[in-house]
């Protein structure tokens, strides 16, 4: 086995992130490669407005963001639900649809009625991650991942955020609430997505 190696250029990645969560998972994945994962807000920097179009927009617009601002390497991830029978939403507006202060129950219940109206039998979904990481000098690397699955109501689950309660992924028969952290996090699409950058960056 050789030694790991980064092409990072930097022993420290800002990530454009304010969940904790994501940073502490993150820092797990780096600290192999000798690299601090640090978060822009720990160094000052403010959220840029999410006006993109795409996961991948919003997430380039996050790392640049941070990039610039810290004339260091950054990452930023963009995620959300895309339903097939509604023409992909709530997609890039996942989290819009939690309403201000978010609430995910009432989210899956506005899935569920949107299902409805559609009348379609279709409940076919996947998880989407965009990651992108961003250089000062202007350089950038997209890598998205997903998991496919099945919406199912009611919901299901006290494990995991968001819509993991009426998320089953394919090859299952329980949701993403319902199962162990551990499983989740192998198989969802941000774990896919880091594979990918994983294999670019670090090798
Ligand atoms: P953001 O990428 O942190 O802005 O998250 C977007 C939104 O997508 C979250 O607030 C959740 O509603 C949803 N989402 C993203 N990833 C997951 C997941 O793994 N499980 C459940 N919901 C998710």
């Amino acid at each position: 086995m050789g030694e790991k190696v980064s092409k990072l250029g930097s022993e420290r990645l800002i990530i454009a992130s304010h969940n904790d969560g994501k940073i502490i998972e993150i820092n797990d994945l780096v600290k192999s490669f000798g690299i601090e994962a640090v978060s822009a807000k720990k160094i000052g920097l403010n959220d840029p407005e999410e006006t993109g179009k795409t996961f991948a927009e919003n997430a380039i617009i996050k790392a640049r963001a941070a990039a610039e601002g810290s004339n260091l390497p950054a990452l930023a991830d963009d995620s959300g639900l895309d339903v097939v029978a509604l023409g992909g939403d709530p997609g890039i507006y996942s989290a819009r649809w939690a309403g201000e202060p978010r609430n995910f129950t009432n989210a899956m219940k506005k899935v569920e009625k949107a299902l409805e109206a559609t009348g379609s039998e279709d409940h076919s979904a996947r998880f989407i991650c965009a990651l992108c990481l961003a250089w000062p000098d202007g350089r950038e690397e997209i890598f998205e991942g997903e998991v496919r699955g099945q919406l199912a109501f009611p919901p299901c689950g006290d494990n995991g955020f968001g819509y993991d309660p009426i998320f089953i992924p394919d090859g299952h028969d329980i949701t993403f609430g319902e199962m162990d952290p551990a499983a989740k996090h192998a198989m969802s699409h941000r774990a896919d997505a880091f594979r990918k950058l994983i294999k670019v960056v670090f090798n």
